[in-house]
């Protein structure tokens, strides 16, 4: 650190000159955020000293919180709970806001954890979740963290997850099934309902990741069975910083039950709080503010024209890739696209380093993988597929 201050003019010549490194989401085809709405942004400033993990000194942003939670329970169909000790909410639902669908899946798990291991069913080994091969990353994490062993069962020729392959993971210490409504590397949405008869007939719990896909499903044509709606579904991560329009970080985690909330619990001498569920402990009302202000300023109807813009931008991409020759590895069915194109790895180095694109590349198989955000616009698309079939003319 440097022993005297610098001035403000210094600080922020600095700031913008590391700013001015950043992409302004710029020919960014392989993010799931975007830029926040500009009502969260102004929310987010105007709680940023907030902290949630002291709830007693700010109560303003807890109910915005609240609020949040209430309106996305609402949104996926969560019921409703008593809560005796809220003073203006009678009704609520249960969950909270964290930063964003690690957070929310690691508690999950956590929560899953916690219930059985107190509980009844008596494990004789490690405990493990079934999980399908198309999952996040942060399930890693849970692994690593949590000593519980996850198991990947495989994905059939749709990319979802193989209702066999999960059923034949499943013995005597599993503890819960996870599914994902929007994977992240083909936007494909598992058979939430199917494998929610298994996790009620074995008696496990039932997460559904829709961190990206819980802002886009509600709002297609279309949606498939993926939210509280099904009745084995006990908990739903869903990402307002990635299509919710939400400033970083928001996530939020919903439980069909008090009970895991509960379980989540420790706690907390010298807040004036007496107890905290959340993994994180001091955490920003901000993102409350900004996600409860953007999901009231757009309301279903503005989030229905945003999925609508983005499914738009993606059917335009998959018809001119046609045009020109390239097959997507599925008919998407969210606003990802995964497509096929000789050596992937080598055209997704050409296209940045020539022409400035970022993309990304699904794991198994190897394809281009392209997200369309309402940063993109059609124009974009047209040029993309144009510097694309350039780099592939090569091979
Ligand atoms: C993005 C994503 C996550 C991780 O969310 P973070 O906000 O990056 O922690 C988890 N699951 C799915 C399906 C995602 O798309």
């Amino acid at each position: 650190m440097n022993v005297q201050g610098l001035s403000e003019r210094e600080i922020f010549s600095y700031l913008e000159n590391a700013k001015s490194e950043d992409t302004d989401y710029y020919r960014v085809l392989s993010s799931m955020c975007t830029h926040p709405h500009k009502i969260a942004a102004e929310a987010h400033r105007l709680f940023i000293e907030a902290n949630l993990g002291d709830l007693g000194l700010f109560a303003g942003a807890c109910k915005l919180e609240q609020e949040v939670v209430r309106m996305l329970g609402e949104l996926l169909h969560a019921p409703l709970i008593d809560v005796p000790s809220a003073d203006s909410y009678e009704y609520s639902v249960c969950g909270y806001l964290t930063t964003g669908g690690t957070e929310s899946n690691i508690q999950a798990v956590r929560g899953m954890k916690n219930l059985i291991t107190t509980g009844k069913k008596g494990l004789k080994g490690t405990p493990n979740i079934v999980i399908p091969e198309s999952a996040h990353f942060s399930f890693d994490k849970v692994a690593d963290m949590m000593g519980i062993q996850v198991r990947r069962a495989s994905l059939d020729s749709e990319f979802k997850v193989d209702l066999a392959s999960v059923e034949s993971h499943i013995d005597a210490n599993t503890i819960g099934l996870v599914g994902i409504a929007g994977n992240t590397e083909f936007g494909q949405v598992d058979p939430i309902d199917k494998l929610s008869e298994i996790a009620l007939e074995n008696e496990l719990f039932l997460h559904v990741d829709a961190a990206f896909g819980g802002f886009v499903i509600p709002f297609l044509e279309k949606p498939q069975p993926f939210d509280f709606k099904v009745p084995g579904v006990t908990s739903i991560a869903i990402d307002p910083h990635k299509m919710g329009l939400s400033t970083i970080p928001s996530g939020v985690l919903l439980f069909r039950s008090p009970s895991v909330l509960e379980s989540l619990k420790v706690s907390t001498p010298y807040l004036t709080t007496k107890s905290q569920f959340t993994l994180t402990g001091t955490r920003t009302g901000a993102s409350a503010a900004a996600t409860c202000a953007v999901m009231k300023y757009l309301g279903h109807e503005g989030y229905r024209k945003n999925v609508q813009y983005c499914m738009q931008l993606t059917t335009k991409l998959v018809a001119e890739a046609r045009k020109v020759g390239f097959e997507p590895l599925l008919e998407p069915v969210m606003n990802v696209v995964a497509l096929k194109v000789p050596n992937p790895d080598l055209v997704r180095e050409q296209l940045l380093e020539r022409f400035g694109w970022h993309v990304s590349i699904t794991r198994t198989p190897r394809a281009l993988r392209l997200v369309l955000m309402p940063h993109n616009t059609p124009e974009e698309i047209i040029i993309f597929l144009q510097d694309l079939k350039k780099v592939t003319a090569a091979f």
